[in-house]
C-alpha cells in the first residue's frame, strides 16, 4: 500500500487515447520528474483536479504530447493521489511512458489494485468494488443497471441495515447475560424470533435472485439444434434479426465464430457453437451429433428445431433423448409448409423428458419471433423482465455468504423455539452478523482479498 503504482488502464490496442493511471504518496512527484508543461508550474505546484498540457520527457526526448489530470487525495479512485497520462493510444508509446514512471519509482500496478486501494482506504466496500468489475463487463442493459445500482451502495445498505439490527439483538442479549437484575429477557424470545422471521425473508429474497442475477450477468449458454436443412441458421437469422450469410450451401464456408450473444427484450442468450449449425444435407449427419452432444451439454437451455414439413426420424429421436430435462423450448418450422409433423407427434418421442414448450416458426416468413421471446421470459424471469430497483445478486461469493447467515438465523430460531439458554442465541447471531460482513468486506482475511480483486482487470 505504501509503493506508488502504474498501470495502462485502456485497452492494449492502438486507438486515439490511451491513459496510464498512477497513485500513491509519489505519484505527483514521479510524473514531475518526466513531464513538462511549457511555462507553467510543476504539478506539485499546482491546484487539485486540474488538466494540464504538455510532453513527457525521457531526459533528451520527447515521448509524446499528452494532458496530464491531476486529482489529489482524498478526492480520488483510490483516495491517495492519481495522476492519469493520456497519451496517443499506441502501444509502443504507452510502454515508453509506463517504463518512465518505472524507471522513476513506480511500481506496475496488479490487476484490480486501484480498486483494491479504493477498498482499503474505505472509499468503497465490497459489493461496490465487486460492481465495478461486473459494470465492466455488462453485456445488456439490465445488467448494467444492476452492477450501477450495487455501484451506488444499494446492497451496502440492505446489508448493513440487516447486520446493525442483528448487532442489536445480540447487544441486547449479551447485556441482559452481564446484568440479568436490570435487563431481562423476559418475553423478549418471542419478539426477537418474529423480527429474526423476517429479517430472513429478506435474506432469503436476496439468495432467490441470484438465478435472475445470474442470467442477467452472464446469459443463457443457449444450444441451437436439429437436423440438417430443419432451419437453423434460417431461425439463427431471425433471431439475429439481420441478414447475414449464414445460409449456406456449403458448411464452414462462411463463418467459423463459434459463440454469438443476442440481447432479446432484455434477455442475453449466449448462442453455443454457432458455427456447428452449418451442417447442411452435405454434411455427415454423426458429426452433427457429435456437436449436438457437446453444446447441449454446456447449455441452460436448448433451442431445439424441426421441420413440420418432414416426418420425424432416427436423428430427431436421438437428438430428444440428448436434450434430457434440460429447459428446451421446441420450434416447429417451416409452418408455411404442409403439416406433416406437429406438436403431438414431437411430444410422443418425449419419452421420459420434461417436454418443452413449443412455438410454430416459419423462419421464410418471419414468424413465430414475438412468441419464442415472450416463451423464454416467461421461462427465466417468470415473465417480470424489468428492472425495477430491486437488486439481484450475481455473486457466488456474495450469495454463499448470504446462505451462511440465512442458516445461521434459522438456527437462532429454532433455538428459540427449543427454549435454549440465551448464549447459545447469541453465538449463531455472531456467526449471522460475521457472514453478512464478509458481503461487505468488513469481515474478510487479507487471503480473500487478495483473491477477489487479482481477478479484476489491469489498470482497474
Ligand atoms: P440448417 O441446415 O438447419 O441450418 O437449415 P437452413 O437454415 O440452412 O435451411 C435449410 C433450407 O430450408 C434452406 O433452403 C432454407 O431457406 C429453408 N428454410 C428454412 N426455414 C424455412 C421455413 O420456415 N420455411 C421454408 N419453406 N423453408 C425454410
Amino acid at each position: 500500500m505504501k509503493d506508488t503504482i502504474a498501470a495502462i488502464c485502456t485497452a492494449l490496442s492502438p486507438s486515439g487515447i490511451g491513459k496510464i493511471r498512477v497513485s500513491g504518496s509519489e505519484a505527483v512527484e514521479i510524473v514531475d520528474k518526466i513531464f513538462k508543461s511549457p511555462g507553467k508550474n510543476k504539478l506539485s505546484e499546482s491546484d487539485t483536479h486540474t488538466i494540464h498540457y504538455g510532453h513527457i520527457y525521457n531526459g533528451k526526448d520527447v515521448i509524446d504530447e499528452v494532458l496530464v489530470l491531476l486529482m489529489k487525495a482524498p478526492r480520488t479512485y483510490t483516495r491517495e493521489d492519481v495522476v492519469e497520462i493520456d497519451c496517443h493510444g499506441g502501444l509502443y508509446v504507452l510502454k515508453q511512458v509506463l517504463n518512465l514512471l518505472i524507471d522513476n519509482g513506480c511500481r506496475i500496478a496488479e490487476p484490480g489494485e486501484f480498486t483494491k486501494r479504493a477498498f482499503l482506504n474505505g472509499r468503497i466496500d465490497l459489493t461496490e468494488a465487486e460492481a465495478v468489475m461486473d459494470l465492466i463487463s455488462s453485456k445488456s442493459e439490465m445488467s448494467l443497471k444492476n452492477s450501477v445500482s450495487i455501484l451506488n451502495g444499494s446492497l451496502y445498505k440492505k446489508i448493513s441495515s440487516i447486520r446493525s439490527d442483528v448487532l442489536y439483538f445480540i447487544a441486547k442479549i449479551e447485556a441482559s447475560l452481564d446484568d440479568p437484575e436490570h435487563m431481562s429477557l423476559d418475553g423478549y424470545e418471542e419478539e426477537l424470533k418474529e423480527k429474526l422471521i423476517t429479517i430472513n425473508k429478506d435474506i432469503n429474497y436476496l439468495i432467490k435472485s441470484y438465478d435472475n442475477g445470474k442470467i442477467i450477468k452472464e446469459g443463457i449458454n443457449t444450444a441451437i439444434v436439429g437436423k440438417p436443412n430443419v432451419g437453423k441458421s434460417s431461425i439463427l437469422n431471425m433471431i439475429l434479426d439481420e441478414e447475414r450469410a449464414i445460409v449456406t450451401d456449403i458448411a464452414g464456408t462462411t463463418r467459423d465464430t463459434l459463440e454469438e450473444t443476442v440481447v432479446l427484450n432484455g434477455v442475453t442468450l449466449n448462442l453455443i457453437d454457432t458455427a456447428g449449425i452449418h451442417e447442411t444435407k452435405d454434411s455427415v449427419e454423426k458429426i452433427g451429433i457429435e456437436r449436438s452432444i457437446n453444446s447441449i451439454s454446456k447449455a441452460d437451455l436448448v433451442i431445439y428445431i424441426v421441420d413440420s414439413s418432414r416426418e420425424l426420424d432416427d436423428s430427431d429421436r436421438e437428438i430428444i433423448s440428448l436434450i434430457n430435462n434440460k429447459k428446451t423450448i421446441c420450434l416447429v418450422n417451416k409452418s408455411d409448409l404442409n403439416k406433416v409433423t406437429d406438436k403431438e407427434d414431437i411430444i410422443k418421442c418425449f419419452n421420459n423428458c420434461e417436454l418443452p414448450l413449443f412455438v410454430e416458426t416459419s423462419a421464410l416468413l418471419g414468424t413465430g419471433k414475438e412468441q419464442f421471446i415472450s416463451i423464454l421470459s416467461d421461462m427465466f424471469f417468470d415473465g417480470k423482465i424489468s428492472f425495477n430497483d430491486e437488486v439481484m445478486i450475481s455473486n457466488l461469493r456474495q450469495i454463499n455468504s448470504l446462505k451462511e447467515s440465512y442458516e445461521s438465523i434459522n438456527r437462532v430460531i429454532d433455538s428459540i423455539d427449543n427454549e435454549m439458554p440465551e448464549d447459545f442465541l447469541s453465538i449463531d447471531l455472531l456467526s449471522a452478523y460475521a457472514s453478512l460482513g464478509e458481503i461487505i468486506g468488513e469481515e474478510v482475511s487479507d487471503d480473500l482479498v487478495d483473491k477477489i480483486f487479482s481477478e479484476f482487470c489491469m489498470g482497474k
